[in-house]
């Protein structure tokens, strides 16, 4: 593994840590007791609505991080999805989730 794959690897590994820290304090915001009062229901249903928006957001990230994690550990990672040829490490730098060539993106 080339040094900058071992750094792309580092720091999507350490955005997953970020995400699923997020994602485990959207679940414990989400499932604490809904108080008594009415008004306070609604205010409290407000928040778990952008609590819910940021956990799906999180989880969809979380999800494309492991699948790149994934294809590092097969070696898959800098082959295009649809051509086969090499990825350009400049262009996985930037965006470290694509599955394609700069050509097959466009
Ligand atoms: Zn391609």
């Amino acid at each position: 593994m080339t040094l900058k794959l071992a750094n792309i690897k580092k720091s999507l590994g350490d955005r997953r840590e970020v995400l699923m820290q997020r994602i485990a304090r959207v679940k414990t915001g989400m499932t604490a007791e809904h108080s008594a009062d009415w008004s306070e229901q609604a205010q409290e249903r407000q928040n778990d609505e952008v609590l819910e928006a940021i956990g799906n957001e999180s989880q969809d990230e979380l999800t494309q991080i492991n699948r790149a994690l994934e294809r590092i550990e097969t070696g898959d990672y800098t082959s295009c999805s649809n051509c086969g040829k090499d990825i350009a490490l400049k262009r996985l730098e930037a965006v470290p989730y694509t599955h394609f060539c700069i050509n097959c993106a466009e």
